[in-house]
């Protein structure tokens, strides 16, 4: 037997952060015996290609292609580092939505890794001694404002010097009346909650034990993928607040998935009253210190529940015993950036990862979950309380664009002193200005969609790019003063209600221009819920699953602006507005009107209307899958859209081959040779609508095996993404777009 010799050498394979596709890494770096603690996971930063980079170890070896003088070692480790578990994800995760491993991992850095480092705030932090005890006693000179701060120093303990007037105390400091140190502060997120609270936990009803019966099964398995289908105001939160509780019980930590914590502030407010500081709150909204700070609460252990948006799917906790996604049906789960990830999906893989039970919850469930998840029922809404009814209203030949019905309802809320929630998925004045005299319509000149009108800002602006522009007072072409406005928006609803209502019922706006600037939403949301009286007119945002007093009627204008859109989805979009808008109407007893819905419609015979008239869920599930079925849409298949796009050439208005058309073919003829086999179908390339300036090629597959599919697209589009950088022609894959 041989002595052993010296340690043997430990190599570290390492992906750069580099976010171009060309790059792929893993490249091997030699580490110093006195770089022992470097782990999976670390983040380094290593000389790379003549410069250095941040890069992330996904494994460890103790041998290389590469002769050992040859490799080179890290300048320096970063931590925290990410954890193990995430870097495996961010693999799972560049493979199944065809990016790269660079840009997954870049989902699970430590938040401002990136940027500068960020050292933890430090603050003065003022404390009494006993000299200043003593002091207080009557044993020194002190005059009214030194014997108030002394005063407060006792009863309060230590405390922000800031708050006390710093130079003062500064002066006390220096007769040996208090201390003044610095330490360390966490910064903490302001906690956001508002409306309705339950002291403490109410018990359960029948139906929801029994729920949660089977998830504490589930969660004692270690197992389980569970759908809550209850229907709105059948108290799902409380069942997800009653199974954190027992993980935290069993030592293990939760995530909880919000759609957006801006329009869920009731719901984080009710698990960090129900939990306290073991719940760490991550979301965009925050400052970076703060991000980092919870991070960090997180990944020591001192927070074991996180709740937020979809990126808190990556929350750095070390053993995960549960996954809540809340809304599950709400699209901001899916992830618009490359990779374009849906945290629904991952929230799956990192449960199975740590044993964790994965519990999602709606009232409107997607066909996918209805046929992955085993389904738990809430079938009636807390009190027994009943669904309001909902109406079709025919709005085909209508001039006004409120039906009498609509008008008449919206007068008895005003006479009762109640509430009414006005719903119209489409922001801004008007949908476009027409001029009278020529037909000139007002275009966007990045993007091929009209201009809308914003008349409060007085501009016009495109709801794709972001350009604004003066709203017109003739008309470009012809300078004809007639410039017909067509269409209405949530502004111009607004203004037509305050015009008719006065005072004695207030209007308030929510929308993505009403919450542009911070904290406006949340304002909004608080108004009216403290409100005695009033009307919330606003986008798909006031549907989402707010939990307002006294709520009478429920209005949709226009129902089939989600219905028109040219997509598989538009069905589920349509039924899921119109039954989330019924759930917040009817929760609590109001002024005594009877609560009801009305859907003004220019397609009152639409099956997906009439279910939600019906609240017949498990109908429209049903019918909807055995659509999808004939056409091959997901759960029965699934779906990959690759969008080629590209500057147009200076000049030419209309190009014979648009930029990224080339690119899309070339695309299309190598898949047909790797998938065809498989029986995927390639459809396109197919011209879009030119966006921001850039014209665009699209292609659609749609296959049954989709690993051998993502596989085949993640190759094609490699093998043409160099040469299409050079044309300035960008490739973006969506798996299971939206
Ligand atoms: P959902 O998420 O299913 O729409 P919520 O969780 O918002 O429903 O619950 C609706 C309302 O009922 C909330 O105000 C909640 O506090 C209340 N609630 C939930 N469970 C109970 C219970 N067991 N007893 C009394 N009130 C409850
Ligand atoms: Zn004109
Ligand atoms: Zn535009």
């Amino acid at each position: 037997m041989h002595a052993p010799s010296a340690s043997p050498q430990r190599i570290a394979r390492v992906e750069p952060l580099t976010l171009t596709r060309a790059v792929r890494g893993p490249f091997d770096y030699r580490l110093r015996p006195d770089q022992s603690d470097i782990g999976v996971g670390a983040l380094l930063r290593v000389p790379f290609n003549h410069r250095t980079t941040l890069g992330v170890v996904l494994e460890l070896a103790t041998e290389s292609q590469v002769a050992p003088e040859r490799l080179a070692e890290p300048d320096a480790v970063l931590p925290p580092g990410v954890p193990a578990d995430l870097v495996e994800l961010a693999g799972w995760i560049a493979g199944e939505y065809c990016s790269t491993p660079a840009r997954a991992l870049t989902l699970v850095l430590p938040p401002g890794t990136t940027g500068r480092p960020l050292s933890p705030k430090r603050v003065l932090v003022a404390e009494l001694t006993h000299a200043g005890a003593r002091a207080l006693r009557g044993e020194g000179p002190l005059n009214d404002r030194q014997r108030a701060t002394l005063e407060a120093l006792e009863r309060d303990g230590p405390t922000v010097a800031a708050a006390l007037g710093t130079p003062m105390l500064r002066r006390l400091e220096g007769r040996g009346l208090v201390t003044l140190d610095l330490s360390d502060q966490r910064r903490r997120p302001a906690s956001v909650a508002i409306g309705r609270r339950l002291d403490g936990a109410p018990s359960l009803t029948g139906e929801q034990q029994s729920a949660l019966d089977v998830v504490l099964e589930a969660l004692t398995a270690k197992q389980g993928k569970l759908l809550l289908h209850g229907v709105t105001g059948s108290g799902k939160t409380e069942v997800y607040l009653r199974a954190v509780q027992e993980t935290l019980a069993a030592g293990r930590g939760a995530i909880v998935l919000v759609p957006e914590i801006a329009l869920t502030p009731q719901t984080v407010g009710r698990f960090q009253a129900r939990f306290g500081d073991v719940v760490a709150v991550l979301h965009s909204g925050l400052g970076q210190g703060e991000r980092h700070d919870e991070w960090l609460r997180l990944r020591s252990g001192e927070a074991r529940v996180c709740v937020g948006p979809r990126s808190a799917v990556f929350a750095p906790l070390a053993d995960i015993g549960l996954i809540v996604v809340d809304e599950e049906h709400d699209a901001s789960y899916k992830h618009e950036g490359d990779p374009r990830y849906d945290a629904r999906a991952v929230a799956v893989r990192r449960a199975e990862q740590h044993g964790a039970v994965l519990l999602a919850g709606s009232a409107t469930p997607r066909p996918e979950s209805a046929v992955a998840l085993t389904r738990l029922r809430l079938p009636s809404r807390i009190d027994r309380r009943p669904l309001p009814p909902v109406e079709l209203l025919d709005m085909r030949g209508a001039h006004h664009s409120l039906h009498p019905r609509t008008r008449m309802a919206l007068a008895d809320v005003r006479a009762a002193g109640g509430k009414a929630i006005v719903l119209l998925n489409r922001r801004g004045w008007s949908n476009f200005l027409c001029c009278r005299g020529c037909g000139h319509v007002w275009m966007c000149p990045n993007c091929d969609v009209a201009l809308v009108l914003h008349r409060a800002a007085d501009q016009l602006a495109c709801h794709h790019c972001g350009h604004r522009r003066r709203a017109p007072s003739r008309c470009d072409e012809c300078g004809s003063v007639a410039v017909a406005r067509h269409g209405a928006g949530t502004e111009s609803v607004e203004q037509g209600f305050r015009e008719a209502f006065g005072d004695e019922l207030p209007v308030f706006r929510l929308d993505a221009d009403a919450a542009a600037r911070k904290g406006r939403l949340a304002r909004t949301l608080a108004a009216f819920e403290a409100a005695p009286a009033g009307v919330l007119v606003g986008t798909q945002m006031v549907a989402k699953g707010h939990d307002f007093d006294g709520v009478s009627l429920g209005v949709v204008l226009d129902a089939d602006q989600t219905l028109r859109f040219p997509d598989f989805r538009a069905e589920e979009r349509t039924f899921a507005l119109i039954t989330q808008l019924a759930g917040r109407v009817g929760r609590t007893e109001g002024s005594g009107l009877p609560a009801r819905v009305l859907v003004q419609t220019l397609a009152p015979e639409a099956e997906s209307l009439g279910f939600a008239a019906r609240h017949d869920s498990d109908g429209f599930l049903a019918a909807e899958l055995a659509r999808r079925k004939v056409l091959r849409y997901p759960p029965h298949g699934s779906l990959i859209r690759i969008v080629c796009s590209g500057p147009e050439k200076p000049g030419a208005s209309a190009p014979a081959v648009s930029a990224g058309a080339a690119e899309a073919l070339a695309v299309a003829t190598r898949l047909h040779g790797l998938i065809a086999p498989s029986g995927a179908t390639v459809l396109g390339p197919a011209p879009l609508f030119r966006l921001r300036g850039r014209s665009r090629s699209q292609l659609v597959i749609k296959s049954a095996d989709r690993p051998v599919t993502v596989l085949a697209v993640g190759t094609a589009v490699d093998e043409i993404a160099a040469e299409a950088v050079k044309r300035g022609v960008s490739v973006s894959v969506d798996v299971d777009p939206q």
